[in-house]
């Protein structure tokens, strides 16, 4: 590859990062894209991972795959530990130590993490929803929970097995709750010998007063009666304050604080962009508000540093953590460098265009706000729901396959993706024991053993 064109590095493979960098295809620059995994998430779908719908191929595909015909786009996989805004350089590790690219422009999509608002100890017992990892890891315990229940002779602990409790009730903990109550109530049923699948309770919790708030009171009713109908228990207005292996404790609006036995807990309830986010704040004296985001110029680049772009999921603009604001943002983002390239007028500020706003609740039903004006809820917003997902699910082959696995669990009762492995349960928190606490956390444990096993290799 050319040194001499300008050099443009892109941090992350999400929306952002690489609709930026399909957009700078035809111009005449050089990409490379830095990122942890080596796959594109599509992350809207990680829940019919996580309940045995997909598998995780469908919704991850390799992310040079995807750039094959891209010929200015290289990847690189590196976690960015560090970004020098003077030098220019962006710093990447891996198992092979450390890596330094410079850029002319950066594109900064690192997105967000899961928020426990500082009780990152429930993360043992009640992880989120934000990776394959987690996706796969929540499939074995839910598949888990119902295995359990078979073996066990004890009805308190078949009920805390059966008990599944979704933390937070904005679209992820809907759509997690919706699914788990269908698969016990549609998919499981004729199992088991022991237990009926179909009692196992599913308790939606929520420190707010409203299920899917952000899509307004009329569609948040429907929400909340259709899971009700789905024999999933609302609780809003409890706040949780503690969770444990066993349960959770929550604190009602009136004070009062009790606890909900459960096994299996899904943590839904919050964000925070991407701690590299502080790193740019702290450099260039941008603001960040209290998730982490960052301060933009209307073009989208930080304060002070006009080669520097933050888009996406950590961008400060008053805008929904969503998809289409990273993938139009990481597309304004890369115009910006190609007219500047091209040595064409700045163009005007990044304006957002809204969609709409989509959730499924079970299938056959969701709810869509679109614009100020047009609300739907039930069938027709379902059928919106899967023609919008499958355009944007990347690939041919992938989105033949998700229709299959579709056709199979929404039409028939089956789960194709119902394999779990002891590694998916287990392997995350012994990982974090097996480490010492550190800004990488399991990825440096992970990072020292292979170290360890190339040492060894090459002796
Ligand atoms: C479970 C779930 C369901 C969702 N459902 C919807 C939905 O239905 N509709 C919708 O519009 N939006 C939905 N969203 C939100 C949407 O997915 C995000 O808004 C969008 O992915 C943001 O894009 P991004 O590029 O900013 O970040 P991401 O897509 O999160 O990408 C961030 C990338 O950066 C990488 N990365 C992070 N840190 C580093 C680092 N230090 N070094 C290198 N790489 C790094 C990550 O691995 C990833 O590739 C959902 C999100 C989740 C988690």
């Amino acid at each position: 590859m050319s040194t001499s064109r300008h050099r443009v590095v892109v941090i992350g493979s999400g929306f952002g990062a690489l609709f930026a960098t399909k957009r700078l295809r035809r111009a005449d620059v050089d990409v490379t894209i830095v990122a942890r995994t080596t796959h594109h998430l599509f992350q809207p779908l990680l829940y019919q991972v996580a309940t045995g719908i997909l598998s995780e191929g469908e919704i991850a595909p390799a992310t040079r795959e995807v750039l094959r015909r891209q010929r200015n786009a290289t990847v690189l996989l590196g976690e960015v530990v560090h970004i020098d805004l003077a030098a220019r350089t962006v710093t990447s590790v891996s198992v092979l130590g450390d890596t330094v690219t410079p850029y002319d422009s950066l594109i900064v999509s690192a997105g967000s993490t899961q928020s426990y608002f500082g009780k990152d100890h429930f993360a043992e017992h009640a992880p989120g929803l934000k990776s394959i990892d987690d996706a796969l890891e929540l499939r074995g315990r839910i598949f888990g929970a119902f295995e359990l229940a078979e073996l066990s002779n004890d009805p308190a602990l078949v009920d805390r097995l059966l008990t599944f409790a979704v933390i937070g009730a904005g679209p992820t903990g809907v759509e997690m709750a919706g699914q788990i109550a269908e698969l016990a109530r549609r998919a499981l049923p004729g199992d088991f010998r022991s237990i009926d699948p179909r009692t196992a309770r599913i308790v939606l919790v929520d420190g707010a007063d409203a299920v899917l708030g952000s899509f307004g009171d009329k569609l948040s009713a429907k929400a909340e009666a259709h899971l009700k109908a789905l024999g999933i228990e609302v609780q809003l207005g409890a706040m949780v304050v503690d969770v444990d292996a066993t349960g959770l404790i929550v604190q009602d609006h009136d004070g009062r604080r009790r606890r909900i036995e459960a096994v299996t807990k899904v943590w839904a309830a919050g964000v925070a962009a991407s701690p590299l986010g502080a790193q740019l704040a702290e450099q260039s004296g941008a603001h960040t508000d209290r998730a982490g985001r960052v301060e933009v110029q209307p073009d989208l680049t930080l304060p002070g540093h006009p080669d520097v772009f933050v888009i996406g999921d950590m961008a400060l603009l008053g805008l929904p953590g969503v998809a289409q604001v990273a993938i139009q943002s990481g597309r304004h983002a890369a115009d910006t460098i190609a007219r500047r390239q091209r040595g064409d007028r700045p163009q005007p500020a990044f304006k957002y265009r809204d969609k709409g706003n989509m959730a499924t609740i079970s299938r056959f039903q969701a709810v869509a706000a679109i614009g100020e004006h047009i609300r739907l809820a039930g069938f027709l917003a379902w059928l919106m729901w899967l023609a919008v997902h499958l355009v944007y699910i990347i690939g041919f082959k992938n989105r033949l396959t998700t229709l299959l696995h579709w056709t199979v669990s929404f039409l028939g009762r089956g789960r194709a993706e119902r394999t779990a492995t002891q590694q998916q349960v287990a392997a995350r928190m012994a990982l974090v024991r097996l480490g010492r606490p550190g800004p990488l956390g399991a990825d440096q444990v992970i990072r020292e053993s292979a170290e360890r096993s190339l040492a060894t290799g090459a002796q």
